[in-house]
């Protein structure tokens, strides 16, 4: 007997997701069988209303329900402070600390062998930003929180490049990079070399 193609069919979504083997795809699907109707029903809901509902900013591609998101239209925000951030998660990591500046999500990193390169990211939207920025205030910052992979490390180089190469004025542009180090509560004999060192580089007065 063969698998009935609604299943199979099911099966195949699951698996195009990160993160998900045949296994679990097979595991979910069989699931979803025994849940209600009405419960599968609101599911496919959400699922359909992601794609129509949700957007990029056009400013700083935060995904929200509207373009310019709330936080650029939020004038009670910092505006001469971007973070840089690999993803939109970072953006809610941010926010639970409190931070009250503006953002730029990448979607990603630089990574030419998974063809993600600066125009994917979007970088030029940044450039824009900043050159539109300095004729506003004084002095503007950029902060650099793409992740602490190869990638990430490439990726906040290249901006911070590209800023200086590109904006007229980059003087009045401060352009930093989150401290790496080690985790609190973390033991300094267990970190491993690149960490420690980078701690040790970017020690702050005491
Ligand atoms: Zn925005």
């Amino acid at each position: 007997m063969k698998i009935p193609k609604p299943i199979s069919k099911l099966i195949e979504s699951f698996e195009k997701l990160p993160g998900i083997g045949p296994k679990s795809a097979q595991r979910l699907t069989f699931y979803l069988m025994r849940v209600p109707e009405y419960e599968i029903e609101s599911f496919a809901e959400n699922l359909t209303e992601l794609k129509k509902r949700i957007v990029f900013c056009e400013n700083c591609r935060i995904i929200d329900e509207s373009t310019p998101c709330s936080i650029c239209s939020d004038d009670m925000r910092n505006k001469s402070q971007i973070i840089v951030v690999s993803s939109p998660l970072d953006v809610f990591a941010f926010e639970k600390v409190g931070y009250k500046g503006q953002y730029q999500v990448l979607h990603g990193n630089i990574d030419p062998l998974n063809n993600l390169g600066p125009e994917e990211l979007k970088i030029h939207l940044l450039i824009k930003r900043l050159k539109d920025l300095i004729l506003d205030f004084p002095q503007v910052e950029v902060i650099l929180a793409t992740s602490t992979s190869l990638e990430g490390e490439s990726t906040a180089m290249y901006i911070s490049k590209m800023i200086k190469e590109n904006v007229d004025g980059f003087e009045k542009i401060k352009i930093s990079r989150i401290a790496r180090g080690i985790p609190i509560g973390g033991d300094i004999e267990y970190a491993d070399d690149i960490t420690l060192s980078r701690a040790l580089e970017g020690r702050s007065s005491f």
